[in-house]
């Protein structure tokens, strides 16, 4: 029977938006909030009662009975503390209330977040601060207790950011802020505020429910530490935009519509390049609530799954040898009144304004590119840079034949007279009417590519929160846009030093530009003879935090003090020492209770066999050199085990935090990829009614 769900209806249902505070606020007390959402500054203390009551009233009807101030610490995911609405009266029973201060203020303590050093040097207690620019909406839960959540910031006591998106707000005031001066100087003067945009795609893996509680890397580790490629991979692309299995396309069903009632745009899924691997991508929002819908669609998409009997991986990189998962961020940035500055327009040579921003954001990419790197460097995407469909661990751009073009002419002729255009796409069937084509091809191998009218950031993880990358563009853009707005407002003629400037820059930073395959070798080669650094692993990629210029670029546009930087790198430094000591520990205890116990089990079987086919005279070769193989591998195991357990407490007992997350970079992951091989050549050769979990064939093709 075909289920039918009202879209229109159920859209936001569950968000405290415009449209329901039409209907629940006075009309002085809705403006006055809007005021505040659109300009910022402090909202009025009356206003924050009105508007908690009004809240909590509907929340009730909403089946709600506690509110949480609902915050993003530098754990990457989101984080709650439940509080009733309840007030004992007199009488010995309660009323239900929430305060405008209770909206307003939060104190979680929250200690027990990473704060890399913050919170113990400076006072231990930590605030929640109501964003009214992200709307208040409900949790739903089966059970029936649902929850009012409120987006907050979080923010210790001497005022530093112990969360992600203080920062990220910060960095669009600061890019608003330039942006705003820079189209300003050439003569906007209706605009009054820019807008960052992004559209974050989410790729992510289905597998059975069953299978997966049988893995205990998959449970702990959220990815495979072991696995022997299945018969078939990826290798047919016969998955991607394939056809929707019953069973996952029920699931997605199921998906939209929770996300549809958050009042998130839900709108494009398909399957993609692995096997179970699929994606879900959101219409653009505004960063901060493009931000949160992300947290939520990550969110949904576990709890979705677990009701389907499914769970979903998230990790970057849960399977070797087939594609990982990534989150490409669309970034774009507009006028108040909508209009893109990253719209070239049909004829980009005569759009000097748009030419101007596009070399201050190539600037900004090639002498920020280790920041960019950083800001999508967690411990499972270093497995995800330079492998398969991933961008490779080098920051360039792609811009496309037809801007290409426009900046060669520019360069060498000091003046860009044409733009290529779209030509008539004739595909020689005569019922498909011709259409115009794109001026430009895409490029699915650059970690920065232009698509049209906005750049997308390819290297973000899946799992990683979209404000981190989103920050770093933000703030570098905002630099570059600084400088330029500095040189135009002080020049007679505006619109030639924009001219000269543009050409300068695009002079300057000319290697930061490729439009090749990103994918080959060739490409590590020329980007090494560009000077383009090449940083490999997040451990590396940590160091550029604080560096002088970053603390200058971020203390500069007021997103980041030096204190706040060192700590985020020694979160960094932490988080990814923990990654590696969880898997480390998880293989050593499947080896050692698993692995080991069900090949000597089996070997005894193939060792009495050879016995017991021996003694009646008959030929047992194959049954020995099975035997010999087995025993040779289980040999080197044990051997890559006893190294991994050395090197684990080796880098467990260092102190430094930079130390110990590149001894376990350079000591345990090199232990764990030892002990991987053998396991995983057992793996092939023993009987598979042995073998103590499901393989990636079971893990990847039975949903
Ligand atoms: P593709 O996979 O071809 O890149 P998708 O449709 O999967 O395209 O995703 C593109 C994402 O970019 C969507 O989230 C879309 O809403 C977003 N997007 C489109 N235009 C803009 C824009 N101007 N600024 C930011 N994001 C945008
Ligand atoms: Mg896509």
């Amino acid at each position: 029977m075909t289920k039918k769900i009202d879209v229109t209806e159920i859209f936001g249902s569950l968000v405290f938006n415009d449209a329901t505070m039409r209907v629940r606020l006075p009309k002085k007390i809705s403006k006055e909030l809007k005021q505040t959402i659109a300009v910022g500054g402090e909202l009025d203390s009356h206003v924050a009662e009105v508007v908690a009551n009004a809240m909590k009233d509907w929340a009730i009807e909403k089946g709600a009975t506690h509110y949480t101030h609902w915050f993003q610490p530098l754990t990457g995911i989101t984080a709650e503390k439940h509080d009733a609405f309840i007030t004992p009266t007199d009488d010995g029973g309660v009323i239900l209330e929430f305060s405008g201060k209770e909206l307003i203020k939060g104190e979680p303590d929250g200690s027990s977040f990473p704060s890399g050093g913050l919170r113990a040097t400076f006072e231990a207690r930590g605030y929640t601060a109501w964003d009214c620019t992200s709307p208040a909406f409900i949790h739903e839960s089966p059970s029936g207790t649902n929850v009012l959540c409120i987006p907050t910031i979080f923010c210790s006591y001497t005022g530093e950011a112990l969360d992600k998106k203080t920062p990220l707000l910060r960095s669009v005031e600061a890019v608003s802020t330039q942006a705003l001066r820079l189209i300003r100087a050439f003569g906007d003067t209706d605009a009054t505020d820019i807008i960052t945009s992004v559209g974050p795609e989410q790729e992510y893996f289905l597998v059975d429910r069953d299978t997966y509680n049988q893995r205990e890397d998959l449970f702990f580790a959220g990815r495979t530490l072991f696995g022997a490629p299945a018969p078939k991979g990826q290798e047919l692309d016969d998955h991607y935009f394939g056809n929707l299995k019953e069973r996952v396309s029920a699931y997605m069903y199921d998906l939209n519509e929770e996300l549809w009632k958050l009042g998130v745009s839900a709108k494009t899924q398909h399957n993609e390049a692995a096997p179970a691997q699929h994606e879900l991508a959101p219409i653009y929002n505004t960063t901060n609530i493009a931000t949160d819908h992300n947290q939520l669609v990550m969110e949904t998409m576990k709890k979705v799954a677990l009701r389907h009997n499914l769970v979903c991986l998230l990790h970057e990189k849960p399977f070797a040898g087939i594609n990982g998962s990534g989150k490409h961020n669309n970034w774009s940035l507009s006028t108040n009144f909508g209009e893109n500055l990253l719209d070239p327009g049909i004829t980009p040579h005569q759009n000097k304004r748009f030419l101007l921003i596009l070399s201050a954001i190539l600037k900004a990419v090639d002498e920020y590119a280790p920041l960019l790197r950083e800001s999508a460097a967690n411990p499972g995407n270093d497995h995800r840079l330079g492998g398969y469909e991933a961008p490779p661990a080098i920051i360039s751009v792609f811009l496309g034949e037809q801007l290409q073009d426009v900046l060669e002419q520019l360069c060498e002729k000091g003046e860009a007279t044409h733009s290529k255009m779209g030509s008539k796409l004739d595909v020689g069937v005569s019922t498909v009417p011709s259409f115009m084509k794109d001026a430009t091809d895409r490029n699915r191998t650059s970690p920065f590519a232009f698509t049209g009218n906005k750049f997308e950031f390819r290297m973000v993880g899946s799992t990683a929160s979209v404000a981190d990358s989103s920050t770093v563009i933000n703030t570098i853009a905002a630099e570059t846009f600084r400088q330029a707005a500095d040189i135009l407002e002080a020049s007679d003629d505006p619109v030639m030093a924009a001219h000269d400037l543009t050409k300068k820059w695009i002079n300057d930073h000319m290697r930061i530009i490729f439009n090749g395959n990103g994918y080959s070798e060739e490409w590590v080669k020329e980007a090494e003879r560009r000077g383009l650094p090449n940083i490999t692993n997040m451990v590396d990629s940590l160091e550029c935090l604080t560096h002088p210029s970053t603390v200058e670029l971020f203390e500069r546009h007021k997103v980041m003090s030096e204190v706040e930087l060192s700590s985020r790198q020694e979160v960094g430094y932490e988080t990814y020492s923990k990654a590696i000591n969880i898997e480390a520990h998880t293989m050593m205890d499947m080896v050692r209770k698993q692995i080991i116990p069900a090949v000597i089990r089996y070997s005894t079987t193939v060792a009495n066999s050879i016995a017991s086919i021996k003694s009646i005279g008959f030929d047992a070769s194959v049954q020995e050199a099975c035997l010999s193989e087995i025993t040779k591998n289980l040999v080197l195991m044990n051997q890559a085990l006893i190294k991994l357990e050395k090197a684990t407490e080796g880098a467990a007992a260092l102190i430094d935090p930079k130390d110990q997350a590149i001894a376990y970079r350079d000591h345990v992951f090199t232990a764990m990829e030892e002990l991987r091989r053998p396991a995983d050549a057992l793996e092939m050769i023993v009987d598979k009614d042995v073998w103590p979990f499901p393989t990636y064939a079971d893990l990847l093709f039975n949903v």
